[in-house]
């Protein structure tokens, strides 16, 4: 196709493609797409220099009890079931111990929307994690949950951030993103803050000099438009705030019976062409924005993750150590990949491994 071919090039010259090209280029197969996927491993190769970095860090899940009933969700559950958990401060006083010892630059906390939380339960998790180690970096809390928080605390999101900030987070994961689309947000997560919603976190976030990293769920009901849509949102964001640092393609892992019913669209797991497609115009979308793209070696397995690093993606994520919202969802890749697998992975590649922070200062080459 002579456009893709029009797009590529300008993509090359790193010129900004348009939403309309960028879904072209979503569609594109054959030929043209080895072309997309050269073009986007040469950027990649020039921004990145051939190196792909990961983090060593730790997930801390405070409790699985959760009433939004997102329909993809396998995590949550309500307190009565046996599963249900709610961490005390202690536990969570022992897993960040564990972090540290574990040499984690980074603890990554999220939990559910539990009513029996209260602010302080939040502020107290993010005074235990610098009163363990100041120089751990506190990656913590969805714009889901600091939405939350507002409620409970009576305030504007802009002040419960400020507040957040004061006791020691230092850097949020931009999940409870899914698609930035409401018709399709009303089907998959009815209940969760609406696309403007989670702008206005994402955005007083920024303002507040907290860094986000920007996410994706895709591979459900939504359609090649929509996933252009939200990429363009990030985009705009980005412009104007430049406080994401990192983009996140994030797939649907497993067939889920409330989603299912919903849908013809198969919801299996199985990873191929799409994928990588999507990884590729993603990094061409977003080039001179958003500089990471990283692959979940948690839903992908390390070796599809492996493959992604010749489409655009330059971040193979943390090792994790704690991870059960895919685990709950189906996901059959573990809970830990030790730094040395992840090394030997990249190398195997053909790439040179780094270890990063959490805001990509190089650490450590091998
Ligand atoms: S995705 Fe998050 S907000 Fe939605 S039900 Fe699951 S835990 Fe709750």
């Amino acid at each position: 196709m002579l456009e893709a071919k029009k797009i590529l090039r300008k993509a090359e010259d790193s010129v900004e493609i348009s939403p309309d090209e960028a879904l072209i280029l979503l569609k594109i197969t054959g030929k043209d797409f080895t072309a997309l996927q050269q073009t986007a491993d040469q950027i990649c190769f020039e921004k990145k220099n051939n190196l792909v970095s990961f983090i060593i860090n730790r997930n801390i899940n405070f409790t699985n009890v959760c009433y939004q009933g997102c329909k993809f969700c396998s995590f949550s559950v309500s307190n009565k079931n046996k599963d249900s958990f709610l961490k005390t401060i202690e536990e969570i006083r022992e897993d960040v111990t564990e972090a540290k010892n574990a040499e984690c630059t980074e603890v990554c906390i999220q939990g559910g929307i539990n009513p029996e939380l209260d602010f302080d339960y939040y502020l107290e998790i993010l005074k235990i994690v610098k009163e363990i180690d100041s120089n751990i970096h506190t990656h913590a809390f969805s714009p889901q949950e600091v939405f939350y928080m507002s409620k409970l605390y009576g305030s504007s999101i802009y002040d419960v951030l400020k507040e957040l900030k004061k006791a020691g987070l230092d850097s949020m994961p931009g999940t409870a993103a899914e698609i930035l689309v409401d018709d399709i947000r009303k089907v998959i997560c009815p209940n969760k803050i609406t696309t403007s919603q989670w702008i206005d976190v994402i955005k007083s976030a920024h303002e507040l000099g907290i860094p986000t990293t920007s996410t994706m769920m895709y591979g459900h009901i939504e359609d090649l438009k929509d996933r252009i849509e939200h990429l363009e949102i990030l985009r705009n964001i980005q412009k104007e705030t430049s406080g994401f640092t990192e983009f996140v393609p994030l797939p649907f892992v497993k067939e889920n019976p409330l989603l299912s019913k919903l849908t013809d669209f198969p919801l299996k797991p199985s990873y191929g062409m799409a994928d990588l497609k999507l990884f590729a115009v993603a990094r061409i979308f977003l080039n001179n924005y958003i500089d990471n793209i990283q692959c979940s070696w948690v839903k992908l397995g390390p070796k599809f993750a492996q493959v992604s690093l010749y489409y655009g993606v330059n971040d193979f994520s943390g090792t994790l150590m704690e991870e059960n919202i895919s685990k709950s969802a189906g996901a059959e890749f573990g809970e830990y990949l030790a730094p040395e697998e992840m090394i030997s992975i990249i190398k195997a590649a053909g790439k040179k491994p780094v270890q990063r922070d959490t805001l990509y200062k190089l650490l450590k080459f091998y």
